[in-house]
């Protein structure tokens, strides 16, 4: 066989967190509401040709995807019977691809909508279409005031069909936006009363994510976009605070998927007085050993954590030293004995009873969980375990 080089890292992929996390949200929502899997951002940076089979094998039909290439992606990488909805905007061509592929999709306005005519009339063939409604975030989404327009043209056009209508809620992780969502909600409802009374369209209806999953368990209506739950962290501090009040005997229900790691590629010992790395940002005030791992700001370890961020090498938490450069930095293991070259290094995940958590890791450089992880390169070799 032929020689492949690999990455400096891996990333290690827990099909048993997963099957927990998956669980945890089939019981959090009713049990007539699809939980449609967001795959978006190479699978928040899990790596959506790994990730989609494993959750595909542990029961999820039902996924959501941004692009177009990212449901190519998915249809290459999963064979089985499940649903594709793209929730971003697509041009012609894509929107051909996605009908002859049944993949759902998002209309989020009347350009969209013409393009989508378009193409039906051309090759006959239904189009199964998500309407996507303007309910107060300012983002995408038709005017709730276009109704009966896009009706008409839809039933017009003869071969759409409405598989649902939706909307996105604009931070329901924090109460701090309590107002602004409850209006959003109600003119959801509103919205859903109209369609409700036209009878020829039978649609599904959704807007929740993760965040709205737990704190408007009352409006999940028939599907939830779960995203950021599944890959087992709660939206934020203040979902996981409020989730823990109403369920305290439930301490820790959602369990990291992903784990980093790499290994020492050096080791030496620094006399005190000197400086480690470029320029002066570290300075040995004791004889200090440092160990060198090959992971740096290309590889999504960001440069932010330079004399910040923290790693776990032989079961202890130690510092990263200097600056983070593009491909290496650098760790203080002076109160470790016997590191050693080849040694494992965990960036995220555990190792003994230690444990770096993506939280953990990115309050030290203000990244969210949600843009640490979507910003994990793609090239980092991953791999399944239990
Ligand atoms: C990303 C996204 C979601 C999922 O968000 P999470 O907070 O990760 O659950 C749901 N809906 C839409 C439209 C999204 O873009």
């Amino acid at each position: 066989m032929q020689y492949k080089p690999e990455s400096t890292s891996w990333i290690e992929i827990s099909k048993s967190a997963l099957q927990q996390n998956i669980s945890f949200i089939q019981n959090a929502i009713p049990k007539n509401t699809v939980f449609s899997a967001v795959l978006k951002g190479n699978a928040y940076g899990h790596g959506i040709e790994i990730y989609a089979p494993l959750a595909y094998e542990c029961g999820v039909r039902h996924f959501s995807v941004f692009s177009a290439d990212e449901a190519y992606k998915l249809l290459e990488s999963v064979h089985g019977d499940y649903k594709i909805m793209i929730m971003g905007s697509l041009n012609q061509d894509e929107i051909r691809w996605a009908i002859e592929h049944q993949i759902e999709f998002y209309i989020p306005n009347f350009e969209t909508l013409e393009s989508t005519i378009k193409v039906v009339q051309k090759i006959n063939l239904t189009a199964k279409i998500h309407l996507e409604f303007e309910t107060g975030m300012n983002r995408t989404g038709f005017p709730i005031s276009d109704f009966k327009r896009i009706i008409s043209m839809i039933e017009q056009s003869k071969l759409i069909e409405i598989e649902g209508v939706c909307t996105h809620l604009a931070g329901s992780e924090s109460i701090a936006n309590y107002k602004r969502i409850k209006d959003q909600i109600q003119k959801f409802q509103k919205l859903k009363k109209k369609f409700e009374n036209l009878e020829s369209h039978t649609p599904t209806f959704h807007i929740a994510c993760s965040a709205a999953v737990l704190r408007y368990p009352k409006y999940v209506f028939d599907m939830v976009r779960v995203g950021i739950l599944q890959y087992g962290f709660f939206p934020n501090n203040e979902t996981y605070i409020h989730h823990y009040l109403k369920n305290p005997d439930q301490k820790n229900p959602l369990k990291r998927v992903i784990s980093w790691k790499s290994k020492i590629i050096e080791t030496k010992t620094v006399k005190a007085g000197e400086f480690v790395g470029y320029g002066m940002s570290y300075y040995t005030n004791i004889q200090t050993k440092i160990a060198i791992v090959p992971i740096g700001y290309a590889y999504g370890y960001n440069r932010n954590l330079s004399n910040q961020g923290k790693a776990l090498v032989r079961g202890l938490k130690v510092d990263v030293i200097g600056t983070v450069n593009m491909n290496m930095m650098t760790l203080d293991v002076t109160h470790l004995t016997d590191v050693k070259i080849g040694d494992e290094v965990v960036l995220i995940g555990e190792q003994d009873e230690q444990s770096i958590s993506v939280a953990s890791f990115s309050e030290n450089s203000n990244q969210l969980n949600y843009e640490l992880l979507a910003r994990l390169p793609k090239d980092i070799k991953r791999k399944v375990v239990d």
